[in-house]
């Protein structure tokens, strides 16, 4: 056996401290993963997750500049729900709420899944159009929705005025099995299933650089030092444009500043979800009893975390008129996230133009009741290259022109 003087032993010592590695062993090789996610939000942990569970790809790691779910994921107000009118959206959309109904089970957490039901009021002649339409889509897609009279929602939500000071409730687009979920836990959940197949989630480890030579992705630079993989996921929804020109590419994605409140707890009063677009606001009750409230985005471009004022006058003004009893609430908490809006309001799961770089964005101000169906078809995307729930989603519908315009219900709804 070889004998290393006390002085040697100490130098090794101060080397292997310093970062160095161990000297005196040949250095380890450097690790490559097959699969490395940028962003610990529930998508991209989502998407790690079943590229592990589904398809067997487990030496991955999930890089996250800040904390499990510190971005949007952790600070959305949590409306789960899949009428949307486009049959693309509603296959991935529903394929998300029915991984919703069995998620506690699947990954052995509890996620307190809630399917209280979720209604959209129509205030206008042309909302009750468009939604008696989605309702009709929604029909042929196999998703289960009704349009439901004004009676039916006052029976529904007892503490909602109809007859409203400036629009009154005219119906409403009803999802019975919509609903709620805890949004930490998902990411939670998600995380430490990932954790237990032997993935690292490396958090404070912000990417600053992608690496990639005759086209094709190599690796990635991070405060925390350099990383190889064989792909690439980008899933950081409001830093999408950053991640993209690290890259070296564009995306037609803009980050905007939105915003929600949480009032003190009151008793139960009300056991559905309420989202009513015409005034711009929505409401639900949390199971410690606070109203959880929720607007529109700021009308323009930021990245900061909270929203702007008129926004939420705006919104407490509409959810005040629709349901008077909240007017004399304190609110207990104002928060806002950063979130990533397409033009067509349909988000974005893709190649891109370097190979083997996979990209998930543009889920603008709906994407936590998409968590699991976006994974589940982003982990098919990059470990075979194609998914039928991605098809219509990819790039080139921005050059082709193929939108998905989901703008009545995307556009303010969450
Ligand atoms: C106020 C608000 C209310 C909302 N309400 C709803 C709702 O009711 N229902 C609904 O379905 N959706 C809602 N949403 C939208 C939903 O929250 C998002 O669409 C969804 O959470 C996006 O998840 P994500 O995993 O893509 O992004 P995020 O959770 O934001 O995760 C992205 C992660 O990437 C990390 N990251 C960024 N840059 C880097 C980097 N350089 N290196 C490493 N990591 C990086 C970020 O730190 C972040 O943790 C709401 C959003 C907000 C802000």
């Amino acid at each position: 056996m070889k004998r290393y003087s006390v002085f040697a032993v100490a130098r090794e010592a101060l080397r292997y401290h310093q970062g160095w590695g161990r000297a005196w062993k040949s250095p380890e090789p450097k690790k490559k993963y097959d699969a490395v996610i940028i962003g610990a939000g529930g998508h991209g942990l989502a998407t790690a997750y079943y590229l592990g569970k589904n398809h067997g790809l487990k030496n991955v790691a999930i890089l996250e500049k800040g904390w499990l779910g510190g971005g949007n994921t952790g600070r959305n107000t949590t409306i789960i729900r899949s009428n949307y009118l486009q049959d693309a959206s509603a296959a991935i959309y529903e394929k998300a709420r029915s991984l919703y109904e069995t998620m506690s089970q699947d990954l052995n957490y509890n996620v307190m899944f809630s399917p209280r039901g979720v209604m959209m009021l129509a205030q206008t002649q042309h909302e009750i159009r468009g939604y008696k339409r989605t309702a009709q889509a929604n029909a042929l897609q196999g998703v289960s929705t009704e349009f439901i009279s004004p009676e039916k929602v006052k029976s529904l939500v007892p503490i909602i005025n109809i007859d409203g000071p400036r629009y009154p409730v005219l119906g409403a687009l009803w999802q019975s099995r919509g609903g709620t979920a805890r949004h930490d836990a998902v990411a939670w959940g998600y995380a430490r299933a990932c954790s237990d197949m032997g993935m690292d989630i490396i958090q404070q480890c912000e990417v600053t650089g992608i690496r990639h030579e005759n086209g094709q992705v190599q690796g990635v630079e991070t405060s925390k030092g350099s990383i190889d993989c064989q792909k690439l996921g980008i899933v950081v929804a409001g830093h999408t444009g950053v991640l993209a020109d690290m890259a070296g590419f564009r995306m037609p994605v803009e980050s905007v500043a939105l915003q929600a409140l949480v009032s003190e707890p009151i008793k139960p009063c009300m056991d559905v979800v309420v989202m009513a677009n015409t005034v711009h606001g929505y409401m639900s009750q949390s199971d410690k009893g606070e109203m959880v409230i929720g607007g529109g985005a700021d009308g323009f471009n930021n990245y900061t975390q909270r929203g702007s004022f008129h926004h939420v006058e705006e919104t407490v003004r509409a959810l005040i008129e629709t349901f008077p009893i909240i007017s004399r609430l304190k609110m207990l908490r104002w928060w806002g996230g950063i979130v990533d809006m397409t033009g067509d309001r349909s988000p974005i799961l893709s190649k891109t133009p370097v190979g083997n770089i996979f990209i998930n964005c543009g889920w603008g101000t709906g994407g936590f009741k998409a968590i699991p169906g976006s994974g589940w078809a982003m982990a098919e995307l990059i470990a075979k290259g194609h998914s039928s729930l991605t098809e219509e989603f990819s790039l080139n519908r921005f050059k082709e022109g193929k939108f998905i315009d989901e703008s009545v219900a995307a556009g303010v709804a969450h």
